[in-house]
């Protein structure tokens, strides 16, 4: 059983953006049922007073949660229960380059004005994996699946976890307050750590926990072994289970989400609020599911000929990335749906390709394999649209007239530069060298194409100094073994 907390017999007054508020001791219920939550041992720190604790380096706030404004879009009615859902956060340390918007971690767009812009990465060092670790810890109760790497499908809450803090030094985070998690799955939260800053790896878990939590609709309470108290009182704080007073500057925004739990709108208990949104944790047993579409199994080709290989790929989750195997060794990944690769001026021969799918919880498939054929160009009547099985040129024009590589005397450009020049559809019209982007281009982002420059020019069969880059980069093209990879475009 947990003890209850015995209340501090004093009022904490504090300052707090600008205006002054005073926190009232926390009456503390306990829960009805199993109490799940193990007893903490408290450290002296939770027992002090907010000066106390700021006179020895502790204290800071973690910011008022922004609600979602009334005039927000929402998903669902925040009064009307759900059946739990599994939860994904994605702990972004890597940095974006953030929009102003309605909240959309996909499209890395924040309602929190004050963090469009850049957002500084975290830095590298083994403090990353600890927090990283003690996150998983914090919600490991919960079905949440917790990722520093961002899925490429599904819904995320994404944590952004970094220096760049536009309120100063003594706020350590800041979060939309979004009801009973119904404005939408995808919200955007702050914490404002890094792997050089003088907090423990817990101590940021707690922060971040915090956070996201706010997206998921937990106010704060007054209680220092809860992760929901705003202010920095060191130890190791996890979601409690049992019923605390809310403390608020803005009063209570979620009152039917916590009354639900509680039986008052003032109390909240942090664990059986989460509980309810997604559940105990289970083991993601099931694997993703993966197909090669495009080319055709059989598919024939003749030499130089380009085109595109395309797959689809699916999880009861979230889709991590699929990667490409070409002849049994590994070639390529993507991390971004829709998920696909150019091939370029392609050499004779007989090419067997498959996808390998994991998922956020690493449970892996493998898709069907399609085996191509590549012709000698130039004997067999010239015409290589003739031999692809996939459908022909859409455009309808010569492909031969319109070779991509054959425009290009060097081969490539590694930069990327030309969207035309890759195209195998480039052909259409112009006879080549389009200047415009064709119209069927990928409209999404631009894909990562992830690959780093120079990846593969000593060859496939080298491996992989393959690991994905940063989203939005647009990739160079990349020669592996005797194929160019270009940025790929979806084919209509
Ligand atoms: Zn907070």
């Amino acid at each position: 059983m947990l003890a209850p907390h015995i209340p501090h017999p004093l009022v904490r007054f504090a300052r707090c953006g600008g205006f002054a508020m005073a926190l009232v001791a926390p009456q503390v219920a306990s829960a009805e049922g199993p109490v799940s939550a193990e007893e903490v041992e408290r450290p002296a720190t939770w027992d002090m007073t907010v000066e106390e604790l700021r006179a020895i380096g502790l204290g800071q706030y973690r910011g008022d949660p922004v609600p979602v404004p009334p005039d927000a879009p929402l998903a669902f009615d925040p009064d009307e229960p759900r059946p739990a859902k599994q939860g994904v956060i994605f702990v972004n340390f890597d940095g974006a380059n953030l929009q102003s918007g309605w909240d959309n971690s996909k499209t890395n767009t924040t309602q929190i004005s004050q963090l469009a812009g850049p957002f500084a990465a975290y830095g590298q060092g083994s403090k990353r994996e600890a927090t990283m670790q003690a996150v998983r810890d914090d919600w490991a109760p919960f079905n949440v699946i917790v990722t520093d790497t961002r899925p490429a499908s599904g819904d995320y809450t994404m944590n952004m976890t970094g220096p760049t803090n536009p309120f100063g030094g003594g706020v350590l985070g800041i979060a939309p307050l979004d009801c009973n998690d119904s404005q939408t799955h995808n919200n955007i939260t702050f914490a404002f750590h890094s792997a050089n800053d003088q907090f423990s790896a817990s101590t940021q878990a707690t922060t971040i926990g915090q956070e996201v939590a706010h997206s998921y609709g937990l106010e704060h309470v007054d209680e220092p072994g809860d992760i929901m108290n705003p202010y920095n009182a060191g130890g190791n704080p996890s979601f409690t289970d049992q019923c605390i007073q809310i403390v608020s500057n803005q009063g209570i925004v979620c009152g039917s989400q916590h009354a639900a739990q509680c039986g008052s709108s003032n109390m909240q208990n942090s664990y059986r609020e989460l509980l309810a949104l997604f559940g105990p944790a289970q083991a993601d047993d099931t694997p993703p599911s993966v197909t090669i579409t495009s080319p055709a199994d059989g598919a024939m080709y003749e030499a130089g000929a380009s085109f595109q290989i395309t797959a689809d790929a699916s999880d009861d989750v979230g889709v991590q990335q699929v990667d490409l195997y070409v002849d049994g060794s590994f070639s390529q990944s993507d991390g971004t749906a829709p998920y696909g690769w150019n091939v370029e001026n392609i050499p004779a021969g007989t090419y067997t390709f498959y996808a390998v799918a994991r998922d956020l919880s690493g449970n892996e498939a493998q898709s069907n394999e399609v085996t191509i054929e590549v012709t000698e160009a130039g004997g067999s009547g010239g015409d290589p649209s003739g031999g692809d099985p996939s459908g022909g040129d859409p455009s309808g024009g010569d492909p031969s007239g319109g070779d991509p590589s054959g425009g290009d005397p060097s081969g490539g450009d590694p930069s990327g530069g030309d969207p035309s020049g890759g195209d195998p559809s480039g052909g259409t019209g112009s006879g080549g060298g389009s200047g415009e982007p064709p119209p069927d281009e990928d409209s999404g982002p631009v894909d990562t194409g992830p690959f780093p420059p120079g990846y593969g020019e000593r060859g496939m069969e080298d491996g992989c100094a393959c690991t994905a880059t940063e989203p939005n980069t647009v990739a160079p093209l990349a020669l592996v073994g005797l194929f160019l990879f270009g940025r790929r475009r979806r084919r209509v």
